[in-house]
């Protein structure tokens, strides 16, 4: 890879910092070829920091390290990108990245939700409502799936956007039980469309 260090006055190149996984651009900042070397090496990424005026590897103090995926060099060799797999918030606010954003995609978030349906079913609370279905048994968990899908249907035909919106909600998350009761998950189910899109 060949970058052009030489192209601004001090010698560093912005690099931006993008999650391996979800795509979202985490945080920017500056490397000089000591950095790049360090980071490349170690697979951790190094940033030349202006305001300390040193090496400064992301996650000395706090532990949130950027572990390195990829590197590569954009069409002019001056801007760095960088994937990585975040250890803990990036930003040092706390925040999943510097722009205050979540760090979660959509499909990411259903499996912690069929995670979280999972952990309900293993431990049982009384307040849960999750738990409550699955010791009312499949068939008590089918029928819900129905009603929440001729439920849909209703708003469907009405122009309610909210109401069409939150009972789709209710029918995926109540599909997700489902699924978990007959054994499944989501994969299972996406895996089937993923060979018929062949
Ligand atoms: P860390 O590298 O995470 O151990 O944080 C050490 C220090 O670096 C923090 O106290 C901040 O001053 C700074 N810092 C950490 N994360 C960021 C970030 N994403 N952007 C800018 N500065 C940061
Ligand atoms: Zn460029
Ligand atoms: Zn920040
Ligand atoms: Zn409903």
């Amino acid at each position: 890879m060949q970058v052009n260090f030489a192209k601004s006055p001090d010698g560093l190149v912005p690099a931006v910092i993008q999650d391996a996984i979800t795509s979202k651009v985490l945080m920017l900042g500056y490397m000089n070829q000591e950095a790049l070397d360090k980071t490349l090496a170690e697979k951790k990424v190094t940033f030349f920091s202006r305001s300390k005026n040193r090496l400064w590897t992301k996650g000395e103090e706090s532990g949130n390290f950027l572990h390195l995926v990829s590197a590569a060099i954009d069409c002019d060799q001056d801007t760095l990108l960088l994937k990585v797999h975040p250890v803990g918030p990036v930003c040092h606010t706390g925040a999943d990245t510097c722009w205050n954003e979540e760090n979660i995609d959509s499909t990411s978030f259903l499996h912690s939700l069929e995670q979280v349906i999972r952990d309900r079913r293993a431990n049982p609370t009384e307040k849960s409502y999750t738990a409550s279905l699955f010791a009312k048994g499949i068939n008590k968990i089918a029928q819900k799936v129905g009603e929440e899908a001729v439920e849909v249907v209703i708003e469907a035909k009405d122009n309610n956007d909210e109401l069409f919106l939150n009972e789709s909600a209710d029918l995926l998350f109540h599909y997700l039980i489902l699924l978990q009761a007959k054994g499944f998950t989501l994969e299972d189910v996406i895996s089937i469309l993923k060979n018929r899109h062949k």
